[in-house]
């Protein structure tokens, strides 16, 4: 039995809060959106209203075209919408992405939308918040996935471009925060040369740089003759890697960062030779550890491997529910 957040409904497309008359994340054009992050499963176009981290708008004005009902709010700046107080937090998972709080009834519930614990150079750390009910996603929720240090990753990529100059790296990377955090850990492991993208990356990795986030030499590959290239990290999204594009390239070593790449078997359907474990959501160690520390008096899990987490929430006498929220499946990561 749920005891607490009768004030929030959990519809297949979101989760809606009819004394604040908002909705979170809703997969369908609605009056008054708050939006966690900008990946495509979280912000989609067309709401009246959108509220979010002023970096949050300027990837969804990027991605969708200008936003005239955005609101920007600022982390840790409570606000009022209706009669629900609002504040937003770090969610250590892309730039602008939030956890949001809401107040009322004297109960206080987080949405984590998407996060993750480990340190990223792209965007603030994580700010773990206390509450009465933690909404958490699940995507990599079952105990398989422990995610190794990211430096260990740059390491394995580093080290395979050195070893074959006169191949390149190709790692696919998704637009929006993958590739920037791939940059960006490059760079805090002393590569200091020239990384370059594939032309569906540079506007997102332009706006993060615009928004203060350093890269260093980041350059368009488009016209460099192939000899150019031999011994170059070049970005791509993953749909291209097996593209008839990735042909101009020097014998390319094909690389993938992504969470999934645990799973060999992902690895090989997608014919990467080099797969890197690198993700932006919280893995198995994390996300217990976060509801150990929070010890929320409910956990309400979406966006993923619910069941194994509402069985671990259960085992340690938290209640623990489901919440079956559509298409947010095998996020992109
Ligand atoms: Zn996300
Ligand atoms: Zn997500």
């Amino acid at each position: 039995m749920t005891r607490f957040g009768t004030w929030l409904r959990a519809e297949p497309d979101g989760i809606y809060c009819p004394p604040g008359d908002f909705w979170i994340d809703p997969g369908q054009p609605r009056p008054r959106a708050l939006i966690t992050h900008g990946h495509a499963d979280h912000a989609r176009s067309g709401h009246g209203t959108v509220i979010a981290t002023a970096e949050t708008l300027a990837i969804m004005a990027a991605r969708y075209g200008p936003q005239p009902g955005g609101k920007a709010v600022a982390y840790g700046q409570p606000i009022r919408v209706g009669e629900v107080r609002v504040c937003f937090y770090p969610a250590g998972h892309v730039l602008g992405s939030a956890q949001i709080l809401l107040e009322y009834a004297g109960e206080r519930i987080v949405v984590s939308g998407d996060f993750k614990r480990t340190p990223d150079p792209t965007c603030p750390p994580c700010v773990p918040v206390p509450c009465d009910v933690f909404i958490t996603e699940a995507t990599f929720a079952l105990p398989v996935f422990h995610h190794p240090p990211a430096e260990k990753e740059i390491a394995k990529l580093l080290d395979a471009r050195a070893s074959a100059p006169e191949r390149c790296v190709l790692v696919g990377a998704y637009a929006l925060g993958k590739a920037q955090r791939l940059i960006a850990l490059l760079r805090a492991a002393g590569y200091e040369r020239p990384v370059y993208l594939h032309g569906a990356l540079t506007q997102l990795t332009r706006l993060y740089e615009a928004l203060g986030v350093r890269l260093g030499d980041v350059q368009p590959m488009a016209g460099l003759p192939k000899a150019a290239l031999k011994g170059e990290i070049i970005l791509c999204p993953p749909s291209a890697l097996a593209d008839r594009w990735s042909r101009r390239l020097p014998d390319p070593i094909t690389a993938m960062a992504s969470g999934w790449m645990r799973l060999r078997q992902r690895a090989r359907q997608k014919n990467v030779e080099l797969p890197l474990i690198l993700s932006d959501h919280a893995d198995w160690g994390e996300l217990t550890a976060t509801i150990g520390e929070l010890a929320p008096a409910e956990v309400w899990v979406t966006h993923g491997r619910e069941e194994a987490l509402v069985h671990w929430c259960q085992q340690k006498g938290i209640p623990a529910r489901a919440l079956l929220l559509h298409g947010r499946e095998d996020e992109e990561d």
